[in-house]
């Protein structure tokens, strides 16, 4: 029975009597659709050529050699005449409204066309009258058949017609009820027309007509096998008895067997087609869905979501969730790369089940997002709280929502990140779930959008410069070096410190852009103070850890200073610790060669990181920059200074030189000399200066420049 099983599937699916995808459903509507393009051109060119020979032979009896069936002049405007019209006129309806169908955009002129042309249908028989009609009862019966085909036909584009206008989407069953009726008219023309070729005395036997439309119908149009075998048989079969009845003429058996041959051999191509434009519709299913789908979690991604999206925007109570899992690290150290992928896997799937109505998405690594109702979400989102901690089981991992509501018409993609800024907000605070977009977000968000819009331009433009810091000896507070810092000058939003850009431009991996920039800036000043006398001091540069990824820092570094011709000393490269505890085998190369080089390398932020020691281990330094929170509770706890005092001297027995950040008082900064830290920076000596400013504090004697700068 088993084995009989996989043969009975067979069976069912070379008939057709399994159920298509809807996808599947809508390919072969479609095609069918494009086809009946070609039939409906096809047919008038060929009707407006049989009307032209009907009027030559009324005209001129005898022309063109055919006897015309007609038998009065009635007969001939309202008889055969009256058939190629309205096969005209079907034909036409069918290529505006297969036209309207594939084309994405509403036009209005269709729109008017579609419902002429429909009228002009369903009014059909009114304008023309049947009972002019002489002849067998066959003709008698196709005729009353046709004349009521062509009111189906109206009627149903009508309907489509409307539904579009409404819904702006194709309608399916109507499409598909749209091309039944073309069906229908080319068969029973075919069956008409051939019939009466075959009882004209003139053509006896003359059945090209008939063969010519179940080809058309059978072959160019798809249908489901069963049904492609129904059709053809039940006309084959129709036909046969009218011709086998008829009397008079004979049905000769050579032709019989020749007929019965044609009728297989058409159901075996209407079949292969058809199996044939499934494979099609199926390997095209497959891409599309892998086009629109996470490849881990099987769920739909964000690039379905947001073409999706579109189509419900008119809905005021929707609400964008950007759901993120907050230390999921943790879960791929305990459970490893698997068990991390596993975890997502079924979060997904809850996921899923939790917004079973919704759309939702899987963005990536453990970000989701879900487009739902304002009305139900918060209760969703507890739920999904509750299961982030059981799948977790132990292991710190936290649920993070941002919600946001889109206006109408926003873009989708935008409305997406300002859940996601919503969410972001809340990263860090604990026991807190959701929180939703508001105004204060919007103009934080807008001024991020601003920065990753125009980074370019204001590059190009000169809107980023740089500030100089003064770092000074410990010992005489003589000016030694200056920190380069970032600022963006604003022709709209004003003065932009660091904290506004560099994590934007770090999260957009844009950082290089500006790191480069200000590389060029500072060569340029250093050329134009040499060329204009006026002393200048070694300046350090901040690198961020993505420099390393995205450019070469070396070349960018050396290409400035041969362009502006500066000595390699002059140059200092910040690198902060967290740059360092990163892909550590590409970076030490590079920090190697630059130190080879001739640049001085400082560490940055000694101190912020979790791995400080173990950079010290894995690299030399030039100067430790010791990270300012250090000397932020200075004054209140004495294990601070304990901590300097060891720091520093771990740093001196390393063969370092040190500097402390942040240095604002006195007492620090008397402290820091005691315990022999050599470099100091930090309001005490002076805040970042504009180039001009900090160049006339040099001239004034503010900063005195050290004999000993490098
Ligand atoms: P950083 O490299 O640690 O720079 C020192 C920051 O501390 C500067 O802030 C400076 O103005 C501030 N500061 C200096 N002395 C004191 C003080 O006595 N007290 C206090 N409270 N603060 C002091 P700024 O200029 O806002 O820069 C912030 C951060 O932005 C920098 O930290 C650096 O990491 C980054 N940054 C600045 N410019 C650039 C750049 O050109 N490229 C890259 N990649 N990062 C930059
Ligand atoms: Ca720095
Ligand atoms: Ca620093």
């Amino acid at each position: 029975m088993s084995k009989l099983k996989p043969f009975f599937n067979f069976l069912l699916e070379l008939f057709g009597f399994k159920r298509n995808s809807k996808y599947v459903k809508a390919y072969l509507n479609e095609a069918n659709i494009k086809s009946s393009i070609y039939m409906s051109s096809i047919i008038i060119v060929l009707e407006i050529w049989m009307i032209i020979r009907q009027i030559r032979e009324y005209i001129i009896p005898g022309i063109d050699n055919f006897q015309a069936p007609y038998t009065s002049n009635l007969d001939f405007i309202f008889g055969f005449m009256s058939f190629y019209v309205l096969f005209i006129v079907c034909s036409i309806a069918i290529i505006i409204f297969a036209i309207t169908f594939l084309k994405k955009s509403n036009s209005k002129a269709l729109f008017i066309a579609n419902i002429i042309i429909a009228s002009i249908c369903i009014l059909w028989p009114f304008l023309l009258f049947a009972e002019h009609i002489v002849g067998t009862d066959i003709n008698r019966i196709t005729t009353i058949l046709l004349y009521a085909s062509m009111p189906l036909l109206g009627a149903s584009i009508l309907a489509h017609t409307i539904y579009r206008r409404k819904y702006r989407v194709n309608n399916t069953v109507l499409s598909m009820i749209i091309i039944i009726c073309f069906a229908l008219v080319c068969l029973l023309f075919g069956i008409k027309v051939g019939y009466s070729d075959f009882i004209s005395k003139s053509r006896p036997k003359m059945i090209t007509c008939f063969l010519t439309m179940i080809i058309f119908v059978a072959c160019l149009l798809i249908w489901k096998p069963y049904i492609s075998i129904l059709i053809l048989s039940g006309v084959f079969m129709l036909f046969y008895y009218f011709l086998d009845t008829y009397p008079n003429r004979e049905f000769l058996d050579g032709d019989k067997i020749n007929y019965i041959t044609f009728l297989i051999s058409l159901t075996m191509i209407a079949i292969s087609i058809y199996q044939q434009r499934v494979a099609e519709a199926k390997k095209d299913e497959l891409l599309i869905y892998e086009a629109n789908h996470d490849h881990l979690t099987n769920i739909t991604n964000v690039k379905f979501i947001t073409s999706t999206v579109k189509v419900y925007y008119d809905n005021k109570d929707k609400i964008f969730l950007f759901l993120n899992l907050t230390n999921f690290r943790a879960i791929n150290e305990h459970r490893g790369f698997d068990g991390g992928n596993e975890f997502l896997i079924n979060f997904a799937k809850k996921i899923e089940e939790t917004f079973s109505k919704d759309l939702i998405a899987r963005q990536s690594d453990d970000h989701f997002v879900v487009y739902t109702s304002i009305n139900t979400f918060e209760e969703k989102i507890n739920r999904l709280d509750e299961i982030v901690k059981e799948l977790a089981d132990g292991l710190f991992v936290l649920l993070k929502v941002g919600g946001y509501k889109p206006k109408k018409d926003e873009d989708p993609n935008r409305a997406i990140d300002k859940a996601r800024y919503a969410c972001g907000i809340i990263k860090h605070e604990y026991g807190v779930l959701y929180r939703e977009y508001d105004d204060e977000m919007d103009e934080a968000f807008n001024k991020r959008q601003y920065i990753i819009n125009h980074i370019d331009e204001a590059i190009e433009k000169g809107w980023i410069v740089a500030y100089y810091q003064p770092v000074v000896w410990s010992k005489n507070h003589e000016l030694c070096g200056a920190e380069a810092l970032a600022r963006w000058i604003d022709p709209t939003h004003g003065f932009l410190s660091p904290a506004d850009f560099i994590p934007v431009l770090e999260n957009t991996r844009l950082i290089h852009k500006l790191d480069k920039a200000i590389i060029n800036y500072v060569c340029k000043n250093l050329r134009e103070s040499l060329d204009s006398d006026r002393p200048i001091v070694p300046v350090s540069l901040n690198f961020s850890r993505l420099d390393f990824e995205l450019m070469d820092v070396k070349k960018e570094l050396e290409d400035a200073i041969l362009k502006y011709n500066i000595d390699r000393n002059y140059i200092h490269v910040e690198i902060t610790e967290s740059a360092l505890s990163s892909n550590v085998e590409t970076l030490s190369k590079t920090v190697a060669s630059l130190k080879n080089d001739g640049y001085a390398i400082w560490l940055d932020d000694f101190g912020s990181g979790y791995s400080s020691l173990n950079v010290l281990k894995d690299f030399v330094f030039d100067v430790i920059k010791i990270d300012m929170k250090f000397l932020s509770n200075f004054e209140h706890n004495d294990k601070t200074k304990d901590i300097i005092d060891c720091i520093i001297q771990l740093a001196t027995k390393l063969g370092m030189k040190t500097l402390t950040e942040g240095v604002e008082t006195k007492e620090q900064s008397k402290f820091l000399e005691d315990v022999g830290c050599g470099r100091l920076q930090g309001y005490l000596y002076g805040k970042p200066f504009k180039l001009a400013e900090f160049e006339e504090k040099i001239e004034n004697g503010t900063f005195k420049i050290s004999k000993k700068i490098l």
